[in-house]
């Protein structure tokens, strides 16, 4: 063999491919050179490091207006399909989309349209075992100090609330169960929409003793704490009761609906939401409520007819000018007060630059033009609802 044709392909060759292969070959050398302990320290690593299944940006937590809480926990995305009714249809996504509308008038920011699926007559086949035994426990007699439960479980599992109180979820979630000790009386009770954080379920069954304490006397005996829509079991996007309206928050367990207080001696509480308001009554309750040593309270959602009528029932109450910041008008909220909570207990509003007139607008872009309140949304088909959803 002549040396022309192998000198002929060596010009044909790339200085570049010739350096990538001298590297190769000089790596096989010096990986073979390697002392064995390293060698066998080598193989015991894994080749990369195994992908975590951690969410994708929609998963971080954001507060009431839509910004990034620092250092918030996303939740993991096995963690999300195990407990977030939507996770499927968001996507495979820990947090639903946000609906952000484009239009000039009655803007949304932050709310999320019900798809059809969660327009149900009930969300009862959503509960988990534990839940169902949690209900069967109380109602049987098993369990009998259902607070002393809740305190010795409070935050033991780490967050049960998802996202944000308008696109979020609930994880292990407490159902409210009525006892002759909490007076409570459930709205609804065949649509299973009772379910709450721990912090939430304490003040709820907190307020309710307080309610049995207050009125212990025989002739009031009859007066309820009634209990409207708090979230599904695993919370999720919660339709309305009947026709085509939904709420926009309750997705968390951190909002809840309360009936007004309705002293009357002798006489039992109506179990539907009344639009008459005991400004006496009902002030005592909210101060309770903000009270509760088991979650701080960020805004109580009250029509402003109610809250003029607060301010002239309570002169001369110092609690009133603590408390009265955090009560805000909502239009349709003549037959109930909306409680919205933080993650633990402590002062109204949870934290020290508390902004609940925020809380206000987190559905909505601007203030003119409002006609819908804030809780409730009009229901659309799953399809294409970014162009369905009516502005
Ligand atoms: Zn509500």
């Amino acid at each position: 063999m002549t040396p022309g044709p192998f000198l002929h392909i060596l010009k044909k060759v790339s200085l570049k491919s010739t350096v990538l292969l001298l590297l190769l070959l000089f790596g096989a050398f010096m990986g073979m050179a390697l002392p064995h302990d390293a060698q066998a320290a080598r193989a015991s690593l894994p080749e990369f490091p195994p992908c975590a299944p951690v969410s994708d940006n929609s998963g971080d937590q954001r507060d009431g207006v839509g910004q990034l809480i620092p250092n918030a926990q996303a939740p993991r995305l096995d963690f999300c399909a195990e407990w977030n009714p939507e996770f499927a249809f968001n996507g495979h996504r820990c947090c639903s989309k946000v609906q952000r509308s484009k239009g000039r008038r009655r803007k949304r920011i932050g709310s999320k349209v019900c798809t059809m699926d969660r327009f149900k007559p009930n969300f009862c086949d959503e509960l988990t075992p534990e839940q169902h035994a949690f209900i069967k426990n109380v109602e049987g007699g098993k369990i009998k100090d259902v607070l002393s439960v809740i305190i010795q479980e409070m935050g033991k599992r780490g967050d049960q609330a998802f996202c944000t109180v308008n696109n979020g979820f609930l994880a292990w979630g407490r159902p409210i169960v009525p006892t002759a000790q909490n007076r409570i009386v459930l709205r609804a009770p065949d649509r299973c929409t009772q379910f709450a954080t721990d912090h939430m379920a304490g003040l709820i069954e907190w307020t309710g003793r307080q309610v049995a304490q207050e009125y212990s006397d025989p002739k009031y005996a009859g007066v309820r704490f009634l209990i409207g829509d708090i979230a599904a079991p695993r919370g999720g996007c919660l339709a309305g009761r009947s026709g085509p309206k939904g709420h926009a928050s309750h997705t968390t367990g951190q909002d809840a609906d309360f009936g007004f207080l309705s002293v009357r001696p002798g006489r039992e509480s109506p179990n539907a939401f009344i639009t008459d308001f005991d400004a006496k009554a009902n002030w005592w309750l909210i101060k309770n409520i903000f009270k509760n040593p088991f979650a701080c309270v960020k805004v109580i959602f009250l029509d402003k007819r109610h809250i003029r009528k607060l301010g002239k029932a309570v002169r001369g109450d110092e609690d009133w000018d603590k408390y009265k910041r955090f009560i805000r008008h909502m239009p349709s909220h003549r037959n109930h007060l909306h409680i919205r909570v933080g993650d633990g207990p402590g002062l109204p509003g949870c934290v020290a630059d508390a902004r609940p007139e925020d809380e206000l607008e987190e559905d909505f872009d601007g203030m003119e033009g409002i006609e819908e309140p804030m809780d409730l949304i009009e229901l659309a088909p799953p399809v294409e609802p970014a162009n369905n959803v009516p502005l």
